[in-house]
């Protein structure tokens, strides 16, 4: 028996030596990169060109004759009064009549164009809110050091900052040796079939590839992720695809004062809960484990034990992950359900009853894998699992966390922002890249806007700003990243 404990006592000092070592190892990159001098930007005016730009009511209804307001001629004559020299030194070509695609010649066409995109079309604004706006949604308010409205963080900002970079250097006389394709699509909002989506034709009918494109997606996190004491550029390599599941549930109708033991809509209420009882499974592999594992080493010696020792303890970490909503949606596929439709009448027994489940779906999984999983748990032959509306996304390709336009983007954030921690993420909603990917060799998503917790809620929410500082740091982000991708 003695021997017994001096035997496990000797394991549990191994055991604890072997996870001190790999948390000691476990060490952050030290990643050194030249200081640059930062361009000068006039912030004033910057601020005011932001909020002219908000000012046209650019929304995306999804109506077929909304998108051909004047908002959106008036936005795009905007860009072509507003930025001269970015207009001179560049061709302009429209797609789909809305969506401006601009084009920087390089002076050396043996090297693969890159495209830097955004959108300049709005969500609509809930009427039932206004009166919490503490500025209009469209009005462009410069006050307390931010700009204020629908599009300030989504996405007109990106339009803007990076049609202030070219102004500037352009001005300057800067020219590229890359050829920059510049893409500003005018439906993302709902779906970018036509913007993006007509861009990305267009590249592939001209036989043009580009090397690299940056996109919305993600943006630099500041006390987003807690137990992180620095700002995290999270530069997403994929993007979640999309389908919507109706599930159906038949019965004989009737009269409700003679039921049977289930109507149509106790047996759907059956299958949902048997759905919902399961996640989809996921966990730490693929693009989370990357993003997770560039992430681990800069937390706190608690949380670092357990990243360092995943051998050990990934079942622990994988609990503790999905404890959040925020971490359970890069470790799997999602699910929910959002909308219910029965009888119309409350005496009537209806004949079918349907659920509509939205999924967001991981890297690792398909429309075909979460529809099988969808009737697997269910379980239920005569329950009906059809696709919504005939249409899904497929998640996007991984891009090359080790490739050359990533290692760019992550130097440029680290010129400009200093001292932050780069990885590579996943963007859990959708994106235009959805089009540009299939025109590009890696498709990156990111803006360069500190982002705090608070204005993650102003998305698409109310009170919409940025901050002045924000956008002047996205100008320069933009014209340093042009200088180092254009040599
Ligand atoms: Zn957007």
């Amino acid at each position: 028996m003695k021997k017994f404990f001096r035997w496990l006592g000797l394991g549990l000092v191994v055991l604890i030596a072997v996870q001190a070592y790999k948390t000691w190892q476990y060490a952050p990159d030290t990643v050194a990169v030249a200081q640059i001098e930062l361009p000068q930007v006039d912030e004033t005016l910057v601020a005011a060109r932001m909020g002219e730009a908000i000012r046209f009511q650019t929304i995306s209804t999804g109506e077929p004759d909304a998108v051909r307001s004047a908002d959106f001629q008036g936005f795009l004559d905007w860009l072509v009064a507003t930025y001269p020299f970015a207009n001179k030194v560049m061709s302009r070509q429209l797609i789909a009549g809305l969506t401006p695609l601009y084009r920087w010649q390089g002076s050396d066409d043996s090297l693969k164009p890159i495209l830097l995109t955004a959108h300049y079309d709005v969500v609509p604004v809930a009427a039932s809110g206004l009166s919490d706006w503490q500025q209009k949604p469209f009005s462009g308010a410069v006050a307390d050091g931010f700009i204020w409205g629908r599009g300030a963080l989504d996405d007109k900002s990106a339009v803007v900052a990076i049609m202030e970079a070219v102004e500037a250097m352009s001005a300057a006389g800067f020219t590229p040796k890359r050829t920059i394709y510049l893409s500003f699509g005018h439906d993302e909002e709902i779906g970018g079939a036509d913007g993006a989506g007509g861009v990305a034709a267009y590249f592939k009918a001209q036989n043009i590839q580009m090397a690299w494109s940056l996109d919305e997606g993600s943006m630099i996190l500041r006390d987003v992720i807690s137990g992180l004491g620095q700002d995290v550029a999270s530069i997403n390599v994929a993007e979640k695809g999309y389908v919507t599941l109706d599930i159906t549930a038949s019965a004989e109708g009737g009269h409700s004062s003679l039921p049977p033991r289930d109507t149509a809509v106790s047996k759907l209420a059956k299958a949902i809960t048997k759905l919902q009882a399961k996640p989809v499974p996921g966990g730490l592999t693929g693009a989370s484990k990357d993003f997770f594992d560039a992430l681990g080493p800069y937390f706190s010696l608690e949380k670092r034990v357990l990243f360092a020792n995943q051998w050990l303890y990934r079942p622990v970490l994988e609990s503790v992950l999905s404890g959040s909503n925020a971490t359970d949606a890069m470790l799997r596929s999602t699910k929910a359900p959002t909308m219910l439709q029965g009888s119309n009448k409350e005496n009537v027994l209806p004949q079918t009853a349907v659920a509509t489940v939205n999924f967001r779906i991981h890297p690792r999984d398909s429309i075909q894998s979460l529809i099988a999983h969808t009737k697997a748990l269910i379980d239920d032959p005569e329950i009906k699992v059809e696709i919504r509306g005939g249409w899904g996304n497929e998640p996007s390709r991984v891009s090359d966390r080790n490739g050359e336009g990533f290692k760019m983007l992550a130097t440029t954030f680290r010129q400009v922002f200093g001292d932050l921690i780069v990885v590579p993420g996943l963007t859990v909603a959708g994106t235009d890249s959805v089009h540009y990917e299939t025109i590009s060799d890696d498709s990156y998503r990111i803006n360069p806007f500190v982002f705090t917790g608070e204005d993650i809620k102003r998305l698409h929410g109310r009170n919409e700003r940025i901050s002045v500082q924000a956008m002047a740091q996205a100008v320069q982000f933009y014209q340093v990243l042009i200088g180092n991708a254009a040599q």
